[in-house]
């Protein structure tokens, strides 16, 4: 087997939050692979927990786990500060915390703009600025931000969430600028609808609100995507970790989309 230290992230230590499940727990892995140190961030200590044990099990050694709600930015900003003291200066950030949740716009209250904003935006924000010191000490950096399709068109029936992920990929852009200089790149990866547990809800949700079975709402889901299919969410990993080698260094301000040709910006 390959020593850790020939691996090529073995010099970086990445945070990924959202990654005691689904596409972030896919990505937290996919960077321990290529030997990064690795903190997993998120809500539920349990579900980090076996996100942890599979990547031990898996021949990680430099693992952290860090309970944290991203919508709080007191409680991210300190949050941060413990990976940095158990795993060193953060030089790979993936903002993948997310949630989506789904109602007609006259039914989305303040409230629940107020969550979607926190969370899939500004938590993105936060953690970004809590971290961007150390990338530009070391004058290498990478941040990858999960937006989604439905940061680059309309999607009815969630208006927040787009509202977040157009704003997500502006800070993308914008941020990407004001690095491009400094050895740092700033990039979206914008999934489809990938096979996690989110797309699970909203196919119980159309189920219950439309009378459909889950085969038909599946059906209705990935008639979007001229493939076909769901997205695995393996493939967003493997693109984000593409996206932190050095080998993606021109790629910066970037949106990439794996949605089997269902946008073509
Ligand atoms: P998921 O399976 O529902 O996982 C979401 C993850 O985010 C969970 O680990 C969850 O933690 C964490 N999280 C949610 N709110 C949080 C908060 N306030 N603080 C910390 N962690 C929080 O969803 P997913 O499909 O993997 O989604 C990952 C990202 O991809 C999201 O940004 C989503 O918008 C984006 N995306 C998803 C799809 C899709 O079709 N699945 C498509 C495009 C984009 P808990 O375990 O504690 O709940």
């Amino acid at each position: 087997m390959q020593s850790i230290a020939a691996l090529p992230l073995h010099s970086r230590h990445a945070v990924v939050t959202g990654a005691g499940r689904g596409m972030g727990a896919c990505i937290a892995a996919a960077l321990a692979r290529r030997g990064a140190a690795v903190s997993l961030l998120g809500r539920t200590a349990a579900t980090l927990a076996d996100s942890a044990e599979r990547l031990r099990s898996a021949g990680a050694e430099r693992v952290h786990v860090q309970v944290a709600d991203v919508g709080d930015e007191a409680v991210l900003t300190q949050a941060l500060a413990a990976c940095r003291a158990a795993l060193g200066p953060v030089t790979i950030l993936v903002n993948n915390a997310g949630i989506a949740p789904s109602a007609p716009f006259l039914k989305s209250d303040a409230a629940l703009w107020q969550r979607v904003l926190d969370v899939d935006l500004l938590g993105a924000v936060h953690a970004t600025r809590a971290t961007l010191p150390d990338m530009l000490a070391a004058q290498w950096g990478r941040v990858v931000n999960i937006a989604s399709t439905a940061g680059l068109t309309g999607m009815a029936y969630v208006s927040a969430y787009c509202a977040a992920k157009h704003a997500l990929i502006g800070f993308t852009r914008a941020l990407a600028m004001e690095t491009a200089r400094k050895g740092v790149t700033v990039n979206a990866v914008c999934p489809g609808y990938t096979d996690t547990d989110i797309v699970g809800d909203a196919l119980a949700n159309i189920a219950a609100k439309t009378g459909r079975s889950r085969d038909e709402a599946l059906a209705s889901l990935v008639a979007h995507n001229p493939q076909g299919r769901l997205v695995d969410p393996e493939e967003v990993a493997e693109t984000v970790a593409w996206l932190c080698s050095d080998a993606a260094i021109s790629v910066t301000g970037q949106s990439i989309v794996l949605a089997g040709g269902e946008l073509m910006p």
